[in-house]
């Protein structure tokens, strides 16, 4: 008997749409992005690295798989 299967994870990325919290631009990034994300309007940071998942910083409005 194992529950091993159960309990392991899947190696799971997606991708986020992302609103610029200074300019409503919505954006697609990668949630496991390994460099700045800035964004495409007016360059704000959107996501940063951060030991494998991005670090988000505008508003999550949809997740993508
Ligand atoms: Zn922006």
């Amino acid at each position: 008997m194992s529950d091993w299967d159960k309990l392991i994870p899947k190696p799971e990325s997606k991708f986020l749409r992302v609103k610029c919290p200074d300019c409503g631009n919505e954006q697609v990034i990668f949630d496991r992005t390994t460099s700045v994300v800035h964004c495409n309007i007016c360059g704000a940071t959107l996501a940063e690295p951060s030991g494998g998942k991005a670090s988000i910083k505008g508003e999550i409005v949809a997740i993508l798989d």
